[in-house]
């Protein structure tokens, strides 16, 4: 229709067009997959049907065909993130692999006992766990900055526990259990100051506001193909050229090596050196096309559609007793977590289900964030560039019906 809650791009992921539990489909669990528009599925059907061959090494038309297609999409990914050089660019599985990457290379190669790794108290379990096994080999500490009650990062405790042991330094761009937005630019210069190197966990922001890693000046930028609409199984990590520079390979195998000998081995240069075996050669061209339809669109078209929905979802969820918000931040993407009185956050996800309403209930890979709050979990829902108004009608539906049902 004409509302201002319309999504234009609705059309273009045709999964959105088939009902589920007989239902219109409401898909309001972007932030764990996004759903796939036609462009990127064709684009990977059109890489089997038309271009795939292994690459880097052939000599034959149709190797070269897919080793260009392979390194566009490489500068794809520059593109997307304003990288200097697609060099920059390694190609992983997801945000998961890209961070423990930096781990196992950067991490293994840099730490020494007593060694300091700052995160901040709302990270996802991949921007934690990575570095605990880190401090487990190096004898390195992880800490972390305490988050306040709306939910932001508390600058004063993150200032405060930055000192010159602290190597590096991880922060979520934005939350996924809260949509919080950190003001990376500010703590990456806070952070330098300190002599520590910033990693940014992008996996919530890519798909939803413009990004930039110069101007962030941050050392290290992960994320995921699948949250950007593209396939799973796909990502990458961006790392400052002069850090790459220095980084040990952290997987060996074909494709990673200069030359290789029983006396020993040498490394390739460059992204390649962290790109051991096979790659994801489709899921990167397909990844590729994903970027491509965002930046056709627009990341300030969209994300100006997102903070629509946003601020007339958190309306009407505020509007109805017994429903209490977590993360109330002043800067958030589209991720509203909630809270209904004396309904757990499953039972109401099996109620909107019901309903054809998809959202998560749990911790969303936040379990220390949970505990800081005192809870369990949430409901979260999590807005991509094809919801509209009737996605949070249904929402809002769902849940006075589950209120009904619950006698609450
Ligand atoms: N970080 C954040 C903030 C995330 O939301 C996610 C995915 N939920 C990840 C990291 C991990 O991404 P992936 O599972 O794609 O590696």
């Amino acid at each position: 229709g004409d509302s201002p809650l319309a999504s234009p791009w609705a059309a273009d992921f045709p999964i959105l067009a088939r009902p589920v539990r007989k239902r219109r489909l409401a898909y309001l669990d972007n932030g764990a997959t996004t759903q796939k528009p036609g462009a990127v599925i064709q684009a990977l059907e059109a890489f089997y049907e038309q271009s795939n061959a292994n690459i880097h090494r052939g000599v034959h038309w149709l190797s070269q065909h897919a080793t260009d297609l392979y390194e566009e999409a490489r500068e794809r990914v520059r593109v997307l993130l304003n990288a200097p050089d697609s060099q920059d660019v390694v190609f992983t599985r997801g945000t998961t692999e890209a961070i423990n990457l930096v781990a196992q290379s950067w991490g293994q190669n840099v730490l020494r006992a007593g060694d300091e790794i700052l995160v901040t108290g709302m990270e996802h379990h991949s921007n934690i766990v990575p570095w605990q096994l880190l401090c487990a080999r190096t004898g390195a500490v992880l800490r972390h900055a305490r988050i306040t009650d709306t939910g932001e990062l508390d600058l004063d405790d993150f200032r405060a526990q930055l000192n010159p042991r602290t190597r590096l330094v991880g922060i979520a761009h934005v939350s996924n259990a809260l949509g919080t937005v950190n003001p990376v630019a500010e703590l990456v210069r806070l952070a330098h100051e300190a002599g520590a190197l910033v990693l940014v966990d992008g996996a919530q922001a890519v798909a939803h506001a413009p990004v930039d890693v110069q101007a962030l000046d941050c050392d290290f930028y992960a994320f995921s193909g699948h949250k950007l609409y593209g396939p799973t199984g796909i990502g990458a990590l961006y790392v400052r050229g002069a850090i790459l520079a220095g980084m040990p390979p952290w997987q060996g195998g074909g494709d990673m090596i200069r030359t290789v000998s029983f006396e020993g081995s040498t490394w390739a240069a460059g992204p390649q050196r962290f790109e051991a075996g096979t790659p994801n050669i489709g899921g990167s061209v397909a990844l590729g096309a994903a970027i491509d339809y965002v930046l056709s669109i627009g990341l300030e078209r969209i994300a100006a559609h997102e903070a629509a929905l946003l601020a007339e979802a958190t309306e009407r969820l505020r509007a109805l007793p017994g429903v209490r918000l977590v993360g109330t931040a002043a800067h958030k993407a589209g991720i509203l977590s909630f809270l209904v009185d004396g309904i757990h956050p499953h039972d109401l996800g099996t109620i909107l289900d019901t309903e054809g309403v998809a959202i998560r209930a749990g911790h969303h890979c936040a379990m220390p964030l949970m505990s800081h709050f005192g809870i369990p979990g949430t409901a979260r829902a999590s807005f991509a560039l094809y919801n509209d108004g009737r996605d949070i009608d249904a929402l809002v539906a769902g849940v006075r019906k589950a209120q009904k049902l619950f006698g609450v």
